[in-house]
């Protein structure tokens, strides 16, 4: 088997969509970014290439190239799929953390499990998304959402 981590940080703006997990969000702000700027899919991204040794987000998808520009997280998400496929795994189960001081995410939880689970064929039981505050330090407060992501992959 192989295990897989990822990390990503985007900045809160106004006039952006906020996206997370491939699900829009009611708020007064969205993340900024090259992308649609989906936090929780870019974690994931990296935690998927990071097990297969395939490199990183920024390497396959550059954000100097206009082919991405506000490209849907879940397209991205669903090549590193494929290149986690091509290597010879799949996904044995996903775990993730979203960290944001507002809004609430639990009513989006389930819906977020939903699509990661159609995106990277397996079961909505075999992906897990939770959501935590940082007590409104780091960069997690006001200003910002992070996320962190570990995946297992079994041979296919
Ligand atoms: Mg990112």
């Amino acid at each position: 088997m192989k295990i897989g981590y990822g990390y990503d940080v985007h900045r809160l703006q106004a006039g952006r969509r906020l996206v997370l997990g491939g699900v829009e969000i009611a708020h007064d702000r969205g993340l900024l970014g090259h992308s649609d700027a989906d936090v929780l899919i870019h974690a994931i991204i990296d935690a998927l290439l990071g097990a297969v040794a395939a490199g990183d987000i920024g390497t396959l998808f550059p954000d100097t190239d206009e082919t991405f520009r506000d490209i849907d997280s879940r397209t991205l998400l669903i090549h590193a799929g494929k290149i986690v496929h091509d290597n010879g795994y799949e996904v044995g189960n996903l775990d993730c953390t979203i960290c944001a001081q507002e809004p609430k995410l639990q009513p989006y939880i389930y819906e977020m499990r939903k699509a990661l689970a159609i995106d990277l064929n397996t079961d909505i039981d075999s992906i897990s998304v939770k959501a935590t505050t940082e007590e409104g330090l780091g960069v997690s407060g006001a200003d910002g959402i992070s996320a962190t992501a570990v995946v297992l992959l079994r041979p296919m």
